[in-house]
């Protein structure tokens, strides 16, 4: 079984980290890949893909079962999702099961994806909701099929839908940004991609 984590990790938080922990945890025997998406150049105020893969390889926890993928920075144009799990399912075949991960509030705006009534056809979603939450996924066609239990992931490919409880860390790379430039001292991030925001004064500019 394939896991993808994509985000832009601009940079990489307590949130992400905790998001990482639960999918290792429901998904033991998974592959998790965490794919950081390439940004338009030039966007004001970001960190370089650089900057972004080198956090990401700091902050996260040194397991054999997660791996950095580098397949949409290193892919020309948009990060669009269904083009990267189209390269998965031509990698890993017919049969492997692939599994989308994302948080509630991307979920909310599934329908807004591009060619997102294909995503059902090439892999299962999993949808992190905060405590006691449930995010209502946007109908499209090409419907996905809900399940109560991980296991059931590993016995299709794709279509199915699967909800995981992560524990509440109200954080986002936005507010991160915003403290940095506030001048705030404890970061919400991994201690050494704190070390390494200073190291490089990353996210000085004005947004
Ligand atoms: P930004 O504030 O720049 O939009 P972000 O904090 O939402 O960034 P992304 O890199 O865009 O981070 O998010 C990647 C994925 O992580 C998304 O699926 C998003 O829903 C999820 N996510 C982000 N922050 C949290 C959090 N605190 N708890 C749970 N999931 C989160």
């Amino acid at each position: 079984m394939q896991v993808l984590f994509g985000g832009t990790f601009d940079p990489f938080h307590n949130g992400h980290a905790a998001m990482i922990r639960t999918l290792c945890a429901t998904f033991p025997d998974a592959q998790v890949s965490v794919i950081p998406n390439r940004l338009p150049p030039h966007r004001q105020a970001s960190a370089s893909a650089q900057h972004r893969l080198h956090m990401l390889s700091l902050g996260l926890p040194e397991r054999q079962q997660i791996e950095i993928s580098r397949i949409e920075i290193d892919r020309a144009g948009p990060s669009y999702s269904v083009r990267t799990l189209e390269d998965y399912r031509h990698t890993f075949g017919d049969r492997e099961p692939l599994v989308l991960c994302m948080g509630a509030d991307a979920a909310g705006k599934l329908d807004q994806w591009h060619a997102a009534a294909r995503i059902p056809t090439l892999a299962h979603v999993c949808i992190l909701d905060r405590d006691g939450e449930s995010a209502v996924i946007p109908e499209f066609s090409g419907q996905l099929t809900e399940t109560e239990t991980a296991g059931a992931l590993n016995e299709k490919p794709c279509g199915l839908v699967f909800r995981l409880q992560t524990p509440e860390v109200p954080v986002s790379s936005t507010q991160v940004r915003e403290m940095i430039r506030a001048g705030v001292d404890r970061l919400p991030v991994p201690e050494p991609i704190q070390h390494y925001i200073q190291t490089h004064a990353l996210y000085q500019d004005a947004e």
